[in-house]
Parts: C-alpha cells; sequence; structure tokens
C-alpha cells in the first residue's frame, strides 16, 4: 500500500513510499482509511518545524471502517465506522495521565508524528482510542472527529461559555471556526476576526452562527466590540490564528476580569503587552490535542448538527496529490483539505 512518509528528519523528506500493510497485533484494530484531513501541524513536520520521530507515515485526523480486530479486542466490530484518538500510546501513570490528561504525559506517543498514521491505505490503532462515528456523520466530516474534540476540551472543558456571554474568536481557521460553534452551541453570542486573506473564512463564519465577523484589515473592531458588550469587552477572547496581533488584539478587546483562551501556536516568541493580565485580572487558559473525555461530546454535537464539520471541507484530493494539498495549506488557501487514499 502506499503511505505519505516523512523518511528522516530535516526539511522535506516527504514521500510516498511502498510500504508493507500492517497486522492489528493485541488490543489494536486495523482502520481501513476512508478520509484524512491535512492539519497545520503535518505542515510543520514537513518543514521540520514540529518534532516528529520518521520514519512514519504522517496524519493524524481521519475516519474509516475497521477490517480487522486483534486478540483480546471487546466493543468493536468488522465494518464499524470509526475516527480515532491520536495517541498510540500514553504511560498512564504519571501526574498527567493519573489526572485524566494524557495529552500532557511526557512518555505520550501518537499517530502521525511517532507511528504511523492516516495518510495511507490501512492504519493500527489500540482499540481502547477507536470512536464509532454517529450514523448520520459522513466519513468526511468525520474525518474532522479530531480538531473538534481538541476545541471541544479548550472550550467546553477549560473554559466554558455561560448564555450571554460575548466570545471573541481571533483566526477564522479550522480551529476557529469549530470554537465558534462551540461558543454559539453554549448559548454564546460570538464575534470573529480576521484579515484580508480570509474574506470567505469570515464569511463562512456568519453562516455557522457568528453574530459579527469582522476583517480587522478594514475595521477596528473595537467600537463595535465595545457597542455589543455596554463598553465592557468580551467575556471570553480565544486565540485561534497563532500571531502576535492577533494575541494582542484578544488582551484588548477582552473585559476586566474575563478570560484568554489560547488555542494557537506562534512556532517562537512574541512581544506582548502582559501588563494587561495584571491590570485587568485577566485568567489566561490554553489548550493542547484532547483529552478522551472531550471525544464523546464531539460526536454527539456532529450528530445533533450543533457542530457543523463538512462546510470546512474545502478541498478534496487523492492522497498521491499530497504535495498540492500541503502548498496550499502552506499559503493560508482553503481551510481544511481532505486526502483520499486509492487502491
Ligand atoms: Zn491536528
Ligand atoms: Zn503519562
Amino acid at each position: 500500500m502506499k503511505g505519505l512518509m516523512k523518511t528522516r528528519l530535516g526539511a522535506g523528506n516527504v514521500e510516498i513510499q511502498e510500504i508493507p500493510e500492517p497486522k492489528p497485533g493485541p488490543g489494536e484494530v486495523l482502520i481501513e482509511v476512508k478520509a484524512a484531513g491535512i492539519c497545520g501541524t503535518d505542515i510543520h513536520i514537513w518543514k521540520d518545524e514540529y518534532k516528529s520521530v520518521p520514519p512514519m507515515v504522517m496524519g493524524h485526523e481521519g475516519s474509516g471502517v475497521v477490517t480487522a480486530l486483534g486478540e483480546g479486542v471487546e466493543g468493536l466490530s468488522v465494518g464499524d465506522r470509526v475516527t480515532s484518538e491520536t495517541f498510540a500510546r500514553f504511560c498512564g501513570n504519571c501526574f498527567f495521565c493519573k489526572q485524566g490528561r494524557p495529552n500532557l504525559c511526557p512518555g505520550r506517543k501518537s499517530i502521525g508524528t511517532h507511528l504511523n498514521g492516516f495518510f495511507t491505505k490501512y492504519l493500527i490503532i489500540r482499540a481502547t482510542a477507536v470512536h464509532r462515528l454517529p450514523e448520520n456523520v459522513s466519513f468526511r466530516a468525520g474525518a474532522l472527529s479530531e480538531p473538534l474534540a481538541c476545541c471541544t476540551h479548550g472550550i467546553l472543558e477549560r473554559t466554558p461559555v455561560t448564555a450571554g456571554d460575548w466570545v471573541l474568536v481571533s483566526g477564522p481557521g479550522t480551529i476557529g471556526l469549530l470554537c465558534l460553534q462551540l461558543a454559539k452551541a453554549d448559548g454564546g453570542k460570538a464575534i470573529v476576526l480576521g484579515t484580508d486573506k480570509d474574506e470567505e473564512r469570515l464569511a463562512l463564519a456568519k453562516e455557522l452562527g457568528a453574530d459579527e465577523a469582522i476583517n480587522v484589515d478594514r475595521q477596528d473592531p473595537t467600537a463595535l466590540i465595545q457597542e455589543r458588550t455596554d463598553g465592557l469587552g468580551v467575556d471570553l477572547a480565544i486565540e485561534c490564528a497563532g500571531a502576535a496581533a492577533s494575541f494582542n488584539q484578544c488582551l484588548k478587546l477582552v473585559r476586566k476580569g474575563g478570560r484568554i483562551s489560547q488555542g494557537g501556536l506562534f512556532g517562537k516568541p512574541i512581544t506582548s503587552d502582559v501588563e494587561l493580565v495584571a491590570m485587568k485580572e485577566l485568567e489566561v487558559f490554553g489548550f493542547f490535542s484532547h483529552v478522551p473525555s472531550a471525544w464523546d461530546r464531539a460526536l454527539r454535537l456532529m450528530a445533533e448538527g450543533k457542530v457543523l464539520t463538512e462546510p470546512l471541507v474545502s478541498h478534496r484530493l487523492p492522497l498521491t496529490e499530497w504535495q498540492k494539498g500541503f502548498s496550499l495549506m502552506e499559503r493560508g488557501e482553503g481551510l481544511k483539505i481532505l486526502l483520499f487514499p486509492e487502491d
């Protein structure tokens, strides 16, 4: 079968290789991949800006069908439509694992960065990482379960929204548009900020329920936010762009005593007026990857139509056209790009 491999460390070193079909060991299942999403992290791995342990098949977001069960696997059947958590292994014994936070486990090993991932035809994963897709969730929509689980963890678990809260989402990429929908599902009012390159994404944000979507290159959002929030500022600001200007907007537009949630990755230190955290008595949160508890809720929200993931899919490409997909992603074009393995 064909697998999109990071072959060794260093910039580039990504290519399609012929690899053997894997067999599930005890406690593992074999999944036939139906759709896999390109994440910003994949671009960082491609450019060697994110730690990976090659050689491995890339891809940590996907959906598929269970085609074989390893010894001792219960609760799953051949033919089940599924998606999977990314942590193939975590120690289960450290301070963080014991708190139900395997995303922070130093011994965590993930598909697509340490072990073979979704950018291929077949994938093996521990059965306990697998979640069944609701009947009305397509493979395409289900391929976005992982980013949705990350945002569900970030917003609903870490910084829950109360009905009537004003929520600022800065950066209308996949993570931003999922956070927007979660804030709305939780009863909040949402303002999404983007820049000139985000015009289409801002229009989509409106379709997905944003109360306001503002291009900050054309309009300073301050006056509008002041007006909407009785001069206070937003209750919660979620930074999803991974850009210094975006974080600084969040600091400025959040109300005194409000909360900031950091979801974007900057890839470098930034300059920021952190004194505002003290002066405004802000609470600062962050979210990284997902925890098991977020998955069931994420899948339920998809099943109930409270969060739509399929409208975020901008491109569908065969796996062999990965380079086109990676380049689109690198240039910030499109939104969620899906790859499909071929026979
Ligand atoms: Zn990702
Ligand atoms: Zn651990």
